[in-house]
């Protein structure tokens, strides 16, 4: 019999975002189907956080595949310098159009954080083509772009980021709006200062930061002040775009004004094939067309625009635009937030926030909120126990489950967090702490 694949892995591999000695041994999955992932031993886990916030329409689903089967027979791959093709010209026709602000162009990469680097690249280059170069970034405290050096250097100096820190560029942060005037005032400071070229934000959610969530109006006011002071705006849409938020995109919660750049990725391909995009303004393309060979965009990636993901892109969007599918988004919201309702004054929770699809509660843990908080593995394991796929930020469990729940699947979920929750209480404040019980309604 062949050994189990946790032990193969053991020997071979190395994981991101993990500390292996802690955690030497990887879960084999053998089965995606759903809402759920299957391991050797036949366990069935609900993956509640969508693997890494990628997958819509719940996994090994079977449109998306046989689009991919399809397009692998047909095209599998062609250089994108010099040439093109149908998957990738038919996504940029179908994404454009219903893109917030006024996008006019598609760049292919292929992930999160590449998509972000693009938008960096073009926003400095974009000053320097039209001769009145500008170079600084302004991003918000908290904030997560991705593990690319530029990426880094645009996300809050942390423990990601602390061993290159001396290498990363120099970057304004701004204080997390929750006090809106002081952030806004900052910016206008920053704005003031001159020579800035892009505020780079996560609209509305800022994910790895804890699912930390900000409001409609700021998001325009930011936007509109940076036009004001002729500064571009990059929205990265990595973990916002596609419906998690309720609607298709973060930033379609704000009417009078729109971002200049956006970066797309995760929920893109319905989460099965690696791609991430950049979308611009048309006046961003044109100031790149010249005869002066310096002013071209000199970023390519080998599997640029790569068919078989344009494929599954153009799948999982059939998929997101049918009514079914909305109807699932919009179901997932309300039930998040009859939840928060009955959660809010748990003793077990500090903090609850919702913003569409995305629930994200904060647990009273006797410890500061912190990615490294003590209880962070008790957590994560007492829900694999549970057969639930919760990956805690620290004390922060969320939930941003795929569209294909169903409404007693999602229940079922809120049951066992409860039953946690429960526990958390009893264990951190005794039997004597007070009883919580759970309203009627
Ligand atoms: N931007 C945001 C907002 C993200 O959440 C992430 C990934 N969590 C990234 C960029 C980076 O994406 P990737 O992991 O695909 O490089």
């Amino acid at each position: 019999m062949n050994r189990p694949l946790s032990e193969r892995d053991r020997e071979l591999i190395w994981h991101p975002y993990t500390q292996m000695k802690a955690w030497p041994e990887a879960i084999g999955i053998t089965k995606g189907k759903g809402l759920f992932l299957e391991d050797e031993d036949g366990n069935q886990y609900m993956d509640l956080i969508a693997s890494w916030w990628v997958n819509l329409h719940g996994h090994s689903h079977p449109y998306i595949a046989k689009k991919i089967s399809e397009q692998a027979a047909s095209l599998e791959h062609c250089i994108f310098a010099g040439f093109t093709h149908e998957p990738a010209v038919r996504l940029a026709e179908r994404l454009l159009p219903i893109l917030p602000g006024r996008m006019a162009k598609i760049f292919y990469s292929d992930n999160g954080s590449t998509a972000v680097e693009v938008a960096l690249k073009m926003a400095v280059q974009y000053y320097q083509n039209r001769g009145t170069p500008r170079r600084k970034i302004i991003a918000l405290e908290g904030a997560y772009h991705g593990d690319t050096v530029g990426a880094m250097s645009v996300s809050e100096r942390s423990l990601f980021t602390r061993q290159f820190d001396h290498w990363l560029f120099d970057v304004q942060f701004i204080p997390f709006p929750e006090q809106a005037l002081t952030t806004l005032n900052i910016l206008e400071q920053a704005l003031q200062a001159g020579d800035v070229a892009a505020l780079i934000v996560e609209p509305l959610v800022q994910g790895s930061a804890g699912m930390r969530m900000y409001p409609p109006k700021v998001l325009s006011n930011m936007i509109q002040l940076c036009h004001s002071y002729g500064t571009l705006v990059i929205a990265d849409e990595v973990m916002t775009g596609f419906g998690r938020t309720g609607k298709h995109f973060a930033c379609d919660a704000i009417k009078d004004t729109g971002p200049d750049l956006i970066c797309l990725s995760k929920g893109l391909t319905g989460g099965t094939m690696p791609m991430g995009i950049t979308a611009c303004t048309l006046e961003i393309f044109d100031a790149f067309l010249s005869d002066d060979a310096t002013k071209t965009l000199y970023h390519g990636h080998s599997f640029t625009a790569n068919p078989l993901a344009c494929a599954a892109a153009l799948a999982s969007l059939d998929l997101l635009l049918e009514p079914a599918c909305q109807h699932s988004i919009d179901n997932i919201c309300l039930l998040h937030a009859q939840q928060l309702l009955r959660w809010q004054d748990h003793p077990a929770i500090r903090h609850i926030r919702q913003c569409g699809t995305i629930l994200a509660l904060e647990l009273n843990t006797g410890a500061e909120t912190d990615y490294l908080n003590k209880d962070r593995d008790f957590i994560y394991k007492f829900f694999l126990s549970h057969k639930l796929l919760l990956r805690p930020l620290g004390n922060i469990i969320y939930l941003i489950p795929p569209y294909c729940i169903s409404s007693e699947q999602l229940q079922q979920a809120y049951e066992i967090i409860e039953l946690f929750l429960n526990q958390l209480n009893i264990r951190y404040h005794g039997p004597s702490f007070q009883q919580y019980t759970v309203p009627d309604n």
